[in-house]
């Protein structure tokens, strides 16, 4: 029985993994549970599982938890960072599942590792604004780390028995999501409807403007490098808009080997759970006689600004990527709430890299400064926006 702790259990990474949970409840058991604004779910979700510790961003949140919950069912709640942190380093927990979205992920992901627990990983943004912190912590407390992201568990499932350095490139696929065949002209006028309407996967809404963007391929980028310690000029971007194969590794001899499956979220979150071994997750099976073609090419890093910007923040390293991510997650919002246009987002994510002048990072919380930093300046940026449109 492997007991878990899943920060973000409400969000969409975090329902599959408790759907995975559900399936095989011999062999995983829930012992905390965290998330943000959604109560309803979480109370529902506790219900369920029964788990330990829960933790909610506020005592307000808390309090009104409390209430939702049946007599016999009063497992102890906590909130805010503190909360997220017992939860990370529980004591009864294996395993820590990090399906947090955005930075916010950083600080409860490193307690765990401190605190020796195998991460399944899926917050990119852990790794692209600390990547090497999180790595150093990793290797030593000697914990395992297996990649929740698509793309990087089937990298990781490709790598499997290999040896690193006879990785000559390794090729993360992007779907293009649903403006891969939108002109970049037409780019400008596309709203958040169109944005969220992905036509492969179904995700938080964060990662699906993300993905509209290609930000997301480029924060996969910075991600593959740290996780599997390849230098950035080694990793490649094809783009293939049917989402079967997740990512291939190309080796020194000229093969080439691929991870396929229908996409669904909850095929490589099992694997995490599980590894080594594999267990039933419901995921469709494939049937590559259905599909009249693959198709791979280059992205277009004109038309898609935020995967460029990623790739010139990966070569500028240190504290960029922190800054870019940051950046990049106030764009997302202000885009989500109305503030500002699709192309908005590239455009304040540059204004702000340009602003910074690249520096090492030591620790989490120079991380955490270079983040407030970025933030800050590009609040400053958005309000200038709003007030020119
Ligand atoms: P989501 O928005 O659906 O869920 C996020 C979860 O984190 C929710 O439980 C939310 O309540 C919680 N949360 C949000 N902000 C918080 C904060 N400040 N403090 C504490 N909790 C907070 O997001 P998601 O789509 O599940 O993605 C989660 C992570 O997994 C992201 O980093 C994303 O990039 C990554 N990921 C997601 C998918 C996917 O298919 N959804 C695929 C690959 C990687
Ligand atoms: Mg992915």
């Amino acid at each position: 029985m492997k007991k878990l702790s899943i920060l973000g259990s409400t969000g969409s990474i975090g329902v599959s993994t408790l759907e995975i949970v559900a399936a095989h409840p011999d062999r995983f058991e829930v012992v905390a549970i965290t998330a943000g604004n959604n109560i309803e779910l979480l109370a529902r979700q506790i219900a369920a599982f029964r788990p330990r510790l829960v933790a909610v961003l506020n005592s307000e949140l808390a309090g009104r938890l409390k209430m939702l919950l049946p007599g016999g069912c009063q497992p102890e709640i906590m909130c805010g960072v503190e909360g997220l942190i017992a939860a990370a380093t529980h004591a009864d927990a294996e395993m820590v599942v990090a399906a947090i979205v955005g930075a916010a992920g950083l600080v409860p992901t490193m307690a765990a590792i401190h605190a020796g627990k195998d991460l399944a990983l899926a917050n990119k943004e852990t790794l692209v604004t600390a990547g090497h912190l999180v790595m150093e912590a990793v290797a030593a407390k000697g914990i395992k780390l297996y990649p929740v992201d698509s793309e990087h568990s089937a990298v990781f499932q490709s790598i499997e028995g290999h040896r690193g350095e006879d990785i000559e490139k390794i090729i993360l696929t992007a779907s293009g999501g649903p403006f891969l065949n939108t002109p970049a002209a037409k780019l400008a006028e596309v709203t958040v409807a169109d944005a969220l309407n992905h036509p492969n996967w179904s995700m938080g809404k964060k990662i699906t403007i993300d993905s509209a963007s290609m930000m997301n391929k480029g924060l996969e980028v910075i991600e593959a490098r740290w996780l599997f310690d390849v230098p950035p000029e080694k990793i490649d971007v094809n783009i293939h808009p049917q989402s079967i194969i997740h990512s291939m590794v190309e080796y020194v001899d000229g093969c080439v080997i691929a991870q396929l499956g229908t996409p669904d979220m909850k095929a490589p979150i099992a694997y995490a759970l599980s590894y080594p071994e594999r267990v039933s997750t419901g995921v469709k099976p494939l049937d590559l006689t259905a599909f009249s073609g693959l198709t791979f090419f280059r992205p277009d890093l004109e038309k898609f600004r935020c995967l460029k910007l990623a790739y010139q923040a990966m070569a500028a390293g240190e504290s960029m990527p922190a800054v870019m991510n940051a950046a990049n997650e106030i764009a997302v919002e202000s885009f989500l709430d109305g503030r500002i246009r699709f192309l908005d987002i590239s455009a304040v994510i540059e204004r702000t890299m340009s602003l910074h002048q690249p520096h090492s990072l030591g620790t989490i919380e120079e991380v955490l400064g270079v983040d407030r930093w970025a933030r800050e300046k590009t609040r400053e940026q958005l309000q200038a926006v709003n007030r020119k449109s």
